[in-house]
């Protein structure tokens, strides 16, 4: 969104382990933590925010499970959970990429490489985070997602640092992650395992491109913004209006506040158009919800997150 002032400290650790410490560290000295993936979900108050954030953006490192360091392979051929290092030089393109596809991604990985390496070794069944900015961290805590499914769906096993600074694997039956929501608490992610289905190259630039040309004629793609700023609320309450449309029907594409307007293209995205404030983006979300809830009775729930200081 590009708005928000400056953290007293920045922590950018470069691997799972530095992550663990610096976590241990913050948690020692009771400074308020805050973890920081892309920050493309996110609304960062103006001012001075006290105490630590932590970015992942140094832990950004991705690598086919067979180049994983400290694995051991099962008698299926297959890597078991628990490789969560590779050396530097780590094989991204082994001879014969379907034989396990699975890859392991730091918290750091963004997105877009994500999508990219799969496509290139011909995994499918992650096509559609095509154009969905961020980082594999922050993409798990939300549960991104969208029509052609989430990104837990790809999730064998997420390493989180538990709240007594020990690391932990979980699987998603044991997170049951919900629409948006990870359920992870206060459990930082450093890294996860995914599974893929082995498909044709062709097939998957096919899926990307209809779904880069889906998301980019409904949303503001190239403007600064922070993704969907409601979660579709239940569509037994909205007689199946999404977020975006109730905003649209109520009138309220356009309104403006500074230089924070609601996105003409889709009711669901504020944009900033160059000098918007935090202050402004925050007021701009509390009216259109209060206009929503006086027109149509519902409430709406914040998908993005605030860091209000
Ligand atoms: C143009 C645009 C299009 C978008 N399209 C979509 C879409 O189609 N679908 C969708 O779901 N989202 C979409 N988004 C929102 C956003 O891209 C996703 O939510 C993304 O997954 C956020 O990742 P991030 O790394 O930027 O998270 P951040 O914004 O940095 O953080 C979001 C939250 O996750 C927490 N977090 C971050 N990293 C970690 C970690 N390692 N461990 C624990 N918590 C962590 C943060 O503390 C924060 O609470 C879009 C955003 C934009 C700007």
């Amino acid at each position: 969104m590009r708005v928000g002032g400056r953290v007293e400290w920045f922590l950018e650790p470069t691997t799972p382990e530095e992550l663990r410490s610096a976590v241990i560290s913050c948690r020692e000295r009771e400074l308020p933590l805050r973890i920081l993936g892309g920050g493309a979900n996110l609304i960062i108050a103006d001012g001075l925010l006290p105490g630590v954030v932590i970015g992942t953006g140094r832990m950004n490192r991705l690598f086919r499970i067979d180049a994983a360091v400290d694995g051991d392979t099962n008698p299926e051929g297959e890597q078991d959970p628990g490789a969560w290092s590779a050396e530097p030089s780590g094989r991204v393109a082994p001879a014969d990429p379907s034989i396990d596809p699975r890859l392991v991604g730091w918290a750091g990985t963004t997105l877009p490489s994500l999508v990219r390496t799969a496509r290139d070794l011909g995994y499918g069944g992650i096509e559609g985070v095509v154009g969905i900015p961020g980082h594999l961290g922050g993409g798990i805590a939300m549960n991104a997602g969208g029509r052609w499914g989430e990104l837990w769906d790809r999730v064998e096993l997420v390493r989180v640092i538990d709240e007594q600074g020990e690391f932990l694997d979980l699987t998603r039956e044991q997170v049951q992650p919900g629409y948006r929501n990870s359920n992870l608490g206060e459990k930082i992610i450093a890294a996860a395992i995914m599974r893929f289905e082995p498909t044709p190259k062709p097939l998957i630039e096919q899926r990307m491109r209809e779904n880069l040309r889906a998301k980019n004629a409904v949303q503001p793609v190239s403007e600064r913004s922070a993704g969907c700023v409601f979660k579709n609320p239940d569509p037994e309450l909205s007689g199946g209006r999404g977020a975006g449309q109730l905003v649209d029907d109520c009138g309220l594409k356009g309104r403006s506040m500074g230089d924070a307007m609601v996105s003409p293209l889709h009711g669901n995205f504020i944009v900033n158009r160059g000098s918007a404030l935090a202050t402004d983006v925050l007021a701009l979300i509390d009216q259109v919800r209060e206009e929503v809830a006086q027109q149509t009775g519902i409430q709406l729930e914040l998908e993005v997150k605030r860091w209000l200081g």
